[in-house]
């Protein structure tokens, strides 16, 4: 089965220490983009395996119903019955109506950049909207009928203590959702927070962030969200089937400037340019892997998984650094399978580098 991604690459405002592709929005420019969304979308041979579809960016919840609805229909005759359909919004004004349509057009998973539940912190790293506009939001969606809500949950923020953290993790298990999405703060080249000196210095610091980590991943879990890979968190059966796809090496394809493209047979991207994904008849793809999903990279990708991977399908050079990370708790065995534990996840670049390197 194959995922359709669909990049939407507006924002009202941008959000400092953000590196996704995305411009300000207009109206006019929004059309167009959907209109190529569409163009896109026939071009393609997609078949009919598509089970999830995931609406990201930027800012999807900017574009409406209708231009939702109008991309979901092009899609419909890929589209299986059950397919878990995503949209990511952002929680700024009442948007109880909004919610409603999207329900009817058939999105039946919404994924909210909460981020932090701190008014103070939001604040800090720029967002536009309150802890209570993200409770209302989240509530508005449970609401209009969304069963299926993800927050996000930002964690290594400036000023972010584990006083902080506890309270907004507090706020958050207590909200109708199933699923969080819990990532480090990183400071991504070329974004302005990589130029703010005064701000970065407020950031805890590799052995704090750990710490705040750690306490998120248990906090989360005592509440009944089951990590399930580095930074997914759901409660039983609300994993996020679409996301799944990127850990298990199966089909996806991306549309839109700086959607990336796992998809017969090649891995490859899309240039980050709406200009010249709007010109375009079919979106144009650099290719980034022309025999992508090798045993490597399935290994790569599997130990980010809280299932992990195969001990037998590690080489032998990864079997014999295996020991220490086990001695030190970074690893553990599971019957015939090797997984990183929570400790593990929280320098889990370090250790599957290590492994794998
Ligand atoms: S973090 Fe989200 S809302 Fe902020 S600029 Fe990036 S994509 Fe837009």
């Amino acid at each position: 089965m194959t995922g359709l991604y669909i990049h939407v690459p507006f924002c009202a405002v941008k959000c400092p220490y953000c590196d996704f592709y995305s411009g300000p929005y207009r109206r006019e420019t929004a059309q167009r983009y959907v209109e190529a969304v569409i163009r896109n979308l026939t071009a393609y041979r997609i078949g009919d395996t598509v089970d999830t579809v995931y609406f990201g960016g930027g800012t999807p919840s900017l574009l409406s119903t209708a231009q939702i609805g109008s991309i979901l229909e092009t899609a419909a005759p890929c589209l299986s019955g059950d397919a878990e359909i995503t949209l990511e919004c952002n929680p700024t004004g009442e948007r109880g109506d909004y919610f409603r349509a999207l329900r009817r057009i058939g999105v039946n998973r919404l994924s909210v950049g909460t981020q932090s539940f701190s008014d103070k912190l939001l604040r800090l790293i720029g967002r536009r909207h309150t802890a209570q506009q993200g409770i209302r939001c989240v509530e508005a969606a449970f609401a209009a009928g969304f069963e299926n809500i993800s927050c996000d949950l930002m964690l290594a923020l400036p000023q972010q203590s584990s006083a902080l953290l506890a309270e907004t993790i507090g706020v958050l298990t207590h909200l109708p959702i199933t699923h969080v999405s819990a990532y480090l703060l990183q400071v991504e080249e070329g974004t302005d927070l990589s130029q703010d000196a005064a701000l970065l210095a407020q950031c805890p610091d590799e052995d704090t962030a750990a710490a705040l980590y750690l306490q998120a991943v248990s906090a989360l879990e005592a509440a009944g969200f089951a990590q399930y890979e580095v930074s997914s968190f759901a409660r039983p059966g609300y994993e996020s089937r679409h996301n799944l796809k990127y850990w298990h090496c199966e089909p996806y394809l991306g549309i839109g400037p700086g959607a990336h493209s796992c998809f017969a047979g090649r891995r490859f991207c899309v240039p980050r340019s709406l200009e010249r994904f709007m010109a375009a008849p079919r979106q144009e793809e650099e290719l980034l892997d022309s025999a992508p999903c090798d045993a490597q990279e399935r290994l790569m990708l599997g130990l980010r998984l809280r299932y992990g991977v195969a001990e037998g399908a590690l080489s032998d050079a990864a079997k014999r650094k295996l020991p220490p990370l086990l001695k030190a708790g970074y690893i553990e065995r599971r019957e015939d399978r090797i997984a990183l534990t929570a400790r593990g996840f929280a320098v889990s670049n370090a250790v599957i580098g290590m492994l794998l390197g």
